[in-house]
């Protein structure tokens, strides 16, 4: 195989992913972030890589609750007056995208990533020998009664549908699973088969670690432009220099659209923003496995440095200032739900899901140019599907067939 100067634009988990394949491909690859490795929307989410996590964003009626989800803050998606304007485009595609008759594709699509995406995960662990960061823990929703239960309804057919390993526990057998959770949680659902990243950072830094070690040079630039040739672009140009380039693969997460548009392809990518809180461990571990508590919309996950409260969506343009106050009710309500949790917080974090409207990545080549490969857009799952992306993008740069169907996730659908 020719060997190809590669440069992967931004080292989030996704691009990393992307670059470790290419450089165990045996090309030249040059990973150009100014951000260190993991440390952007990759350094702050649940940790689970959520193989059952299929199920759009944009639902059937959605569009319904826009006022909703403007006023009222316990919303679990939430967005602004300032921001709508200039949302407009993406949010039309977004309420458009959960018709019906969408639901049942997109979820398909979403599967057939979400479906190898553990394997892709161990498979990379074990060759890099990175241990002790995943555990084989699943992920667990609670809630307090039949009709808070009865709302996930659909999804959990999506589930079934997709063939995903699932399990309803009554009162007692979640009490097996989780005893310090609050009685006041009757019913759950747990998804054995998710892994759990405790360190989400320490994840992305062994990749690109392993990418380090086997010749990828990683460059704190920031990419500006290109110097489109014949070819497509022959050098990627940042803040700092010049890289020439045989292919691109842009890996930049929610601010991915106005460098794609610079590469031919016009996407529509925007910031799902999500937040976390960290809480400070005290004694006995509390919990052993993500949980989500359903009828308040938020995730206890019990990383290696604290409890980490996680919220839901707030849809808004990326450089809007953050609005901590729907995570700090969360934490109210985490406390509630996990008697015990009684730690100081030390930190309160927010990441942008790069999100598109049909809440499908974007994983293929520019419309315009055969050398430019995209792989950015996993939203809620970007975590899980890393290593499945990577994979793909590697098969894509030697030209081999990536055994998945990805028209669904083709650059020019928008
Ligand atoms: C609260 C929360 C909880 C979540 N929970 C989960 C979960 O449990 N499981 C799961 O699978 N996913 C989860 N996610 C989603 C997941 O974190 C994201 O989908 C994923 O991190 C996206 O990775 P990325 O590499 O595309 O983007 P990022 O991590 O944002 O990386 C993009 C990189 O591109 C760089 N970049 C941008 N512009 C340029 C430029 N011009 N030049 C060079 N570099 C550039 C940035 O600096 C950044 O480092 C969660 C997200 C949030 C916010």
């Amino acid at each position: 195989m020719e060997q190809k100067k590669i440069v992967v634009i931004g080292a989030g988990v996704v691009g990393t992913c992307c670059a470790l394949e290419a450089v165990m491909r045996g090309h030249k690859v040059s990973l150009i972030d100014p951000r260190a490795p993991g440390t952007g929307t990759s350094f702050g989410n649940a940790g689970s890589i959520a193989i059952g996590s299929i199920w759009p964003s944009s639902t059937p009626g959605l569009w319904k609750q826009l006022p909703k989800m403007i006023i009222d803050p316990k919303s679990p998606v939430q967005t602004r007056w300032s921001t709508l304007p200039q949302m407009a485009p993406w949010l039309a595609r977004f309420f458009l995208s959960g018709r019906p008759s969408r639901i049942a594709d997109i979820s398909a699509a979403l599967a057939a990533l979400a479906q190898t995406a553990m394997p892709a995960h161990t498979d990379l662990m074990k060759q890099h020998g990175i241990g002790g960061i995943m555990e084989p823990v699943g992920w667990l929703k609670v809630y307090p009664n039949a009709a808070s239960f009865q709302k996930s309804a659909a999804e959990r057919a999506a589930m079934e549908a997709a063939g995903v390993n699932t399990e309803t526990l009554d009162e007692d057998e979640l009490r097996q699973l989780e005893p310090n959770l609050h009685r006041r949680f009757k019913i759950g659902f747990f998804q054995p088969d998710n892994g759990f990243v405790t360190s989400p950072l320490k994840l992305t830094e062994a990749y690109a670690e392993a990418f380090c070690r086997l010749g990828g040079a990683i460059f704190p630039e920031e990419v500006r432009d290109f110097t489109i040739g014949a070819d497509g672009p022959s050098q990627v140009i940042t803040d700092l220099g010049m890289h020439d380039c045989d292919m691109v693969v842009l890996a930049t997460g929610a601010k991915s659209q106005q460098l794609a548009r610079c590469l031919g392809a016009p996407v529509l990518v925007q910031a799902e923003r999500g937040y976390h809180a960290n809480i400070i461990r005290s004694g006995e571990s509390l919990l052993r496995r993500p949980t989500v508590i359903g009828d308040v919309g938020c995730v206890i996950a019990p990383m290696a440095d604290g409890y980490r409260i996680t919220t839901g969506s707030e849809l808004s343009t990326p450089d809007a200032p953050p609005d901590f106050r729907l995570l700090r009710r969360h934490v109210a309500r985490a406390r509630e739900a996990l008697p015990g949790l009684d730690g100081e917080v030390n930190r309160e974090w927010m990441g942008r899901r790069p999100a598109t409207p049909d809440s499908l990545p974007v994983i293929g080549r520019s419309p315009r140019h055969q050398n430019v490969l995209l792989a950015f857009g996993h939203g809620h799952i970007g975590l899980t599907l890393s290593a499945r992306t990577g994979q793909i993008i590697g098969d894509l740069i030697d030209g081999n067939s990536p055994g998945v169907d990805l028209s669904p996730y083709r650059p020019n659908r928008f």
